[in-house]
């Protein structure tokens, strides 16, 4: 049921919402409460559009939000698990899903309190289900279902690398069809991101995803974990020619990437030394290893930019997500390789780059405006791939 008041939806229910088509953006340029319509006080109905609860638990963050579907986040907090993990260099599956389980309740009812929508203004849950850690996912994915069954409202089972790809759309500016460089901890592919649910794959790594490369340089510089904000500090006052790094890949047909060799040759560097690093060593191996990275990441994306353009998509802008996209010299150098092609460089917000759940809630928006919602069992899928066709 939708309830109209001049051009204005004044109340509607989420099955009215589903099967819409067309952008969300256009859908949502009405202005929608829930619940009958008063009709003595239309005038003083209070205007809100639905809220979805996300809810991310897929690796080391424990995250829940609260947004609306004009696209406004009312709430987002991310309960980083870095300090568990670091001792250890990387992320301990075990560890992460005890510490998942420990605080999702408390991250849930923390982004619902702080929304000030409520439990009732909550109009679907979105939970990433996949891929990712199992103990973890499974955490978020029954918390997510739990809620959407006691509020009766609809669950969207999420693939977390779609948070991380349709993220950019929370800016509206953003629009089918487009280029995406998702660089993260564990992921580091181009997709061309056609429509909600399709997209092809151009390329990817063949071995370290970049963020991992970034960690495990920074490990070797004795910079601590996570390791790509640390190197980034460090490459600050260093200088990024001091080093001679091979660029793999760069040059090559194809927008595939590998970072091992890169890797190897940082050891090597190091080792070469004359003793342990100093402060000087260190900035200049981390500004000489992001630059190599940077250069990679440039060649690679005029080639994903030809390749897409060579299948027909015409992309209204070049967008990188995932963690990696918060490096400011990766940035500048996809904008300068966007604006050789006329297309703009979009990231989101560097809050909405790492894992967070204001992502996955957006999925889910864009998902329920499209009729679509999932079973109450619906899976925890650690392997799921964007492109199955790619996988
Ligand atoms: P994942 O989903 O794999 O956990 P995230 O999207 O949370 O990935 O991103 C974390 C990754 O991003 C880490 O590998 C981290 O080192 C990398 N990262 C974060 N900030 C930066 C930065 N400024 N420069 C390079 N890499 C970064
Ligand atoms: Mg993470």
């Amino acid at each position: 049921m939708v309830y109209l008041c001049e051009d204005k939806i004044i109340s509607c229910d989420l099955q009215s919402l589903e099967g819409a088509s067309g952008d969300l953006n256009q859908q949502f340029d009405h202005e929608i409460v829930y619940g009958p319509p008063a009709h003595a006080s239309f005038h003083r109905m209070t205007i809100a559009p639905p809220a979805v609860l996300g809810i991310e638990t897929s690796c080391d963050e424990t995250a829940a939000a609260v947004l609306r579907g004009d696209r406004r986040i009312l709430s987002s907090v991310v309960l980083s698990q870095v300090a568990l993990h670091e001792v250890h260099g990387g992320v301990v599956p075990e560890i992460a899903a005890r510490a998942h389980l420990d605080h999702c309740d408390e991250v849930v009812r923390r982004a619902v309190a702080e929304s000030g929508v409520g439990w009732t203004g909550i109009g679907a849950v979105a939970a990433t289900v996949g891929p990712g850690l199992i103990g973890g996912l499974v955490v978020g994915a029954m918390t997510g279902k739990a809620i959407a069954l006691a509020l009766g409202v609809p669950f969207l089972a999420i693939n977390h690398l779609e948070g991380h790809a349709l993220s950019p759309r929370l800016d509206p500016g953003v629009a089918f069809p487009y280029l995406l460089l998702l660089a993260s901890g564990g992921h580091c592919q181009f997709l061309v991101v056609e429509d909600r649910g399709r997209y092809s794959r151009l390329g990817g790594t063949i071995d370290d995803a970049a963020g991992e490369a970034f960690d495990k340089t920074a490990k070797l510089l004795g910079l601590g974990y996570p390791g790509g904000p640390a190197l980034e500090r460090a490459a600050a006052s260093g200088d990024p020619a001091r080093f001679a790094l091979p660029r793999p890949m760069a040059g090559r047909p194809g927008c595939d990437f590998s970072f091992s060799g890169l890797k190897t040759a940082m050891r090597h560097a190091v080792e070469a030394l004359d003793g342990e690093p100093g402060a000087r060593d260190v900035a200049d191996l981390a500004a000489s290893f992001q630059r190599a990275a940077a250069d990679v990441v440039a060649d690679r994306a005029r080639n994903a930019l030809r390749m897409a353009e060579e299948r027909g998509v015409a992309p209204t802008a070049l967008v990188v997500a995932g963690g990696v996209a918060a490096n400011a010299e990766i940035r500048a150098r996809l904008a300068a390789v966007g604006a050789g092609h006329g297309l703009e460089l979009r990231a989101p917000p560097l809050r909405l780059c790492t894992d967070n759940a204001a992502m996955i809630a957006w999925a889910g928006v864009e998902r329920l405006a499209r009729g679509e919602r999932d079973p109450l069992d619906a899976p925890a899928r650690p392997r799921w791939p964007l492109d199955p066709r790619a996988a």
